[in-house]
Parts: structure tokens; sequence; C-alpha cells
């Protein structure tokens, strides 16, 4: 038994090898589908040792449990639209989060069968890891959930407001410590189960009054929670491939959340508790009360100025990926380039409902990466750019960021849209964005707005430029 322990060390020393490749493959999109496999043979490897080194596990139970859980999980996998990709992440953290409040709830209460839990209950560190795993856990499970309500729609995706969400927060967050401190005190099972379920409470309370705009923070800072109380359960039951892979995957969203705020010009702190998007939707009209104007085209006209043009960037958002049109942009951008126009895309940070969400897109249409270009790299193009045509985006090209103060984006780095020499924005109506915010950039004189379907409008545009030449 005790080589089998040494072996499983050997063992989830290369699975952490194999953890750490896989970060590396996922941080560029020409390697990630190798490091999607790093981390399947990871994962492979750490799931068969931990049968070898656990103590007298129920290996039916198990398998039965995985079963269910690996067919739900290939089912989804399969199933589930780009589109919804987001919620279904935000789901997938509320489960390690459930797990591991389940893992400290069943050590707790099996502290008087399990000679295992018996020993760890009488520790004051094991007491201590317990406590903390559980009600980062609980608060992972419920705000998860809430994400995922709000960014599948099922939940309104405005914030709760009022002068007493700070004073509840505050009060749920110190009354769970106390309890969390009291159980590892004193051992009490009572003030452990009161900790987890103002944790749970607390979940809600944290995310609730977080505004739509900094959904993709919260995301990434959810992925980062799940993965440390997914390592603080690894010390609760001595596992080191667990306190491995959860150290990896809560630096990892922790660095990516970081990323994310500096993209929006934000402090972490402002995200979680400034109330960005509390305002959101007060500038949602033009403000001094009057209409504005703006002009329409057909994607004939559209089609005609590209095709005339040298140089043209195409700024995807959301509504690329709500039409399923990344096939038909590429389809335009082809058509242009044997025109011999010069076609970039131009990739903003939080474009879309997740991080990456369009690299994923265009990948997926096998855009040649080195037409696809970072909000940085981009931006200093903009005023030598013929064409820029804007398909389903509109928080991200919003000039209102630069220049209008009293925006709840100011601050925020965009696609300097608004600097091209002709603009073209195609949606289905005058409808703001995820941040409800009016946009500017459609009211400006070198602006066309082609209203309708992404997906229908590209193909139409496809068709006149291959079929009207120039
Ligand atoms: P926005 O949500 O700002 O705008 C998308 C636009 O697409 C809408 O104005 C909509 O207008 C249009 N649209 C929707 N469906 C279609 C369709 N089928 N065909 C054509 N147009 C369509 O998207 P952006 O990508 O510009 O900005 C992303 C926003 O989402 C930011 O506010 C960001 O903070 C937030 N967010 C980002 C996350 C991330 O991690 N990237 C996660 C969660 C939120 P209309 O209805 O008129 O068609």
């Amino acid at each position: 038994m005790e080589n089998l322990a040494q072996y499983g060390d050997w063992a989830y020393l290369i699975g952490a090898v194999l953890f750490i490749l896989t970060l590396r493959g996922l941080s560029s999109p020409t390697s990630a589908v190798m490091g999607n496999r790093y981390g399947m043979a990871g994962m492979t490897l750490a799931v068969i040792t931990t049968f070898f080194v656990a103590s007298s596990p129920n290996v039916a139970l198990i398998i039965s449990a995985m079963l269910i859980g690996a067919g739900i999980g290939i089912y989804r996998a399969r199933t589930v639209p780009m589109t919804q990709m987001p919620e279904t992440v935000a789901l997938m953290h509320s489960l390690v989060g459930l797990a591991a409040v389940l893992i400290a709830v069943a050590a707790v209460l099996h502290a008087d069968a399990d000679a295992f839990y018996k020993a760890m209950h009488g520790n004051t560190l094991s007491r201590f890891e317990l406590f903390v795993g559980c009600f980062v856990g609980a608060i992972t499970f419920t705000a998860s959930v809430i994400a995922w309500g709000k960014l599948s729609a099922k939940l309104a995706a405005k914030p709760l407001k009022g002068a007493w969400v700070k004073p509840v927060q505050a009060t749920l967050f110190l009354a769970m410590l106390g309890f969390g401190a009291h159980y590892f005190v004193t051992d009490s099972l009572s003030s452990f189960f009161v900790m987890t379920a103002i944790a749970l409470v607390f979940g809600y309370f944290w995310i609730a009054p977080i505004g739509g705009g900094d959904m993709p923070v919260v995301v990434s800072l959810l992925n980062s929670l799940s993965g440390w109380a997914a390592a603080g359960i690894g010390f609760t039951l001595g596992n080191s491939m667990l306190i491995i892979a959860g150290s990896l995957v809560g630096s990892s969203g922790a660095i990516l959340s970081y990323i994310m705020c500096k993209a929006m010009n934000r402090s972490l702190l402002n995200v979680l508790f400034g109330g960005f998007g509390a305002d959101a939707g007060a500038g949602a009209d033009a403000g001094d009360g009057k209409e504005k104007n703006y002009k329409a085209g057909s994607p004939d006209d559209a089609a005609f100025l590209m095709t005339n043009a040298d140089s043209v960037v195409i700024v995807p958002g959301y509504g690329l990926a709500q039409a399923r049109a990344q096939n038909a942009v590429k389809e335009l951008a082809n058509a242009l380039k044997e025109k011999g126009v010069t076609v970039r895309y131009a990739i903003h940070p939080v474009a879309g409902r997740m991080p990456g969400h369009m690299n994923v897109l265009l990948a997926e249409a096998d855009v040649p990466y080195e037409d696809v270009k970072e909000m940085d790299e981009i931006n200093s193009d903009f005023p030598s750019t013929d064409v820029v045509l804007v398909i389903g985006a509109n928080d991200v090209v919003n000039p209102a960021a630069k220049d209008n103060p009293s925006s709840p984006i100011y601050g925020m780095p965009i696609l300097e849209a608004h600097r091209a020499r002709t603009v073209m924005v195609i949606k289905r109506s005058m409808a703001t964005g995820y941040a409800g915010l009016d946009n500017d950039l459609f009211y400006l004189d070198k602006t066309m707005m082609v209203f309708g379907d992404a997906k229908k409008v590209l193909e139409d545009m496809v068709k006149a430029v291959t079929g009207g030449g120039h």
C-alpha cells in the first residue's frame, strides 16, 4: 500500500506537469487543441491514480456517479450552441463549488464513523481548511448560479440596487466569518452549518448587485474561486493532485480577471463593489430628449463601398455569435480579398459574452490567425482604414467610453472604429447592447446602418461582391 502511495505521488506529479502544459497550450489559439489533449491526459491519469491511492474507495458508487456525470457532460458538450457557452461555463463553476461544499459536509458528518475524518476533526489545521474550502465553495456555488441566470437571460441582467445592499453584504460576510471562526475554535457542528448557509446566501448578494457589463470579469473570477475551493478541499482530503489542479485553476482565473480589468481600465475592487452597470441604461437616450438621425443602407450599398476600398477592418461582436455568422463573414472577407482589398479583423478583449469568444468563433470558421488583430495592435490603424464593418458589436465600439465622462463605461478602452473614414454597422435595430447604453457611433455622418440578421446580411453582401464585380 505504501508503495502504491509512492507511485501515486509520481503519477500525480506527471498529471501536474500535463496540467501546466495544458495552460501553456491554451494561451494561443494555434496550440489550444494540443493544450486540451494534455488536459484530458492529465485528468485521466489523475482519476485512475486516485482509485489506487484512496483509502477503501467505494468503486461501484464512484464509477456509477462518473458514468452519469460523463453522460450529461458529453451530451451537453455536443449540443450546446456557441452562444450558450458562457452560461454553461458559469454552471460548471457552480458544480465545482457544490462539490467542495458536499465534500466538506461529508467530512464533518463522517467524523465519528471514519478514522481518517476523525483524526481531521480533532486537528485545528484541518478544521481551518474545511471552513475555508466550504465557505469559498458555497459562495462560488450560489454566485455562479446567479451568473448563469443573468447570462442566459433567465434572470434579469439588471443589478440589484439600493442603499441597503452594501450593509447587507457586509453583515452577511462578517456573520459568515464569525460562525466559521466559532466552528474552528469549538468544533461546533451547528456553527459550521450556519456558516455554510450564510455563505450560500452571501453568494447571491455578492453577484446580484453587479451589472451586466461586468459579467466577463465575474465569470473569470468565479473560475478562480472554484479553483481555490477545490484546492482547499484538496487539503482536507490530503490529495496533492486536487491541491495542484485547484491552485492552477485558481491562479490562472485570477490572472485572467486581472487582464480583463485592465482591458476595461478598472480595478478589481471597483468592478466588485463599484456598482458599474447600476446606472447602465441611464444614458440610453440622447440625453437632451432630441431624436437623433441615422443613415441606413442595403447590403448592396455596403458591398459596393467595401469593394472599392483599399482596406476593410471587420469588428465582430456578440451579434455575430448570436447569428452564427462566422462562416459567412469569412466568405465575405475572402470575396473582398479576391478583389484586392486588405481585410483584417479587430478583436476587443470583452467582445461577445466570454473571454476569447470572438477568437473561438473565428477559429471555428478557419479564419487565418494572422488576419486577427488584438485591440492594441489595430487601434492606431483606424484613421487610415477606409471601411470598418461592425458586425453585431455595440459596447466595444461605443465612443462614449472615450469622450463622455458621465458615461458608466467612461475609461473602458474601445476599438476606435469611429476614427475610420467610413463605418458600417450590421445589427437588427437601434437597440442597445449588453450594457444598455445608446451608441453615438451609429449617428455619425460617416456611419451607415445595415439592418438585419448578421448572417443573412453577410450572405447578401457576399452575393453582391462576387456577383457585382468591379
Ligand atoms: P453588445 O452586447 O454590446 O452588442 C451586441 C449587438 O449585437 C446588439 O446591439 C444587438 O443589436 C446585435 N445583435 C444581436 N443579435 C444579432 C443578430 N442575430 N444579428 C445582428 N446583430 C445582432 O456586444 P459587444 O460584443 O459589442 O460587447 C460585449 C458586451 O457584453 C460588453 O458590454 C461586455 O462587457 C459584455 N459581456 C462580455 C463578456 C465577455 O467575457 N466577453 C461576458 C458577459 C458580458 P440588435 O438587437 O439591434 O440586433
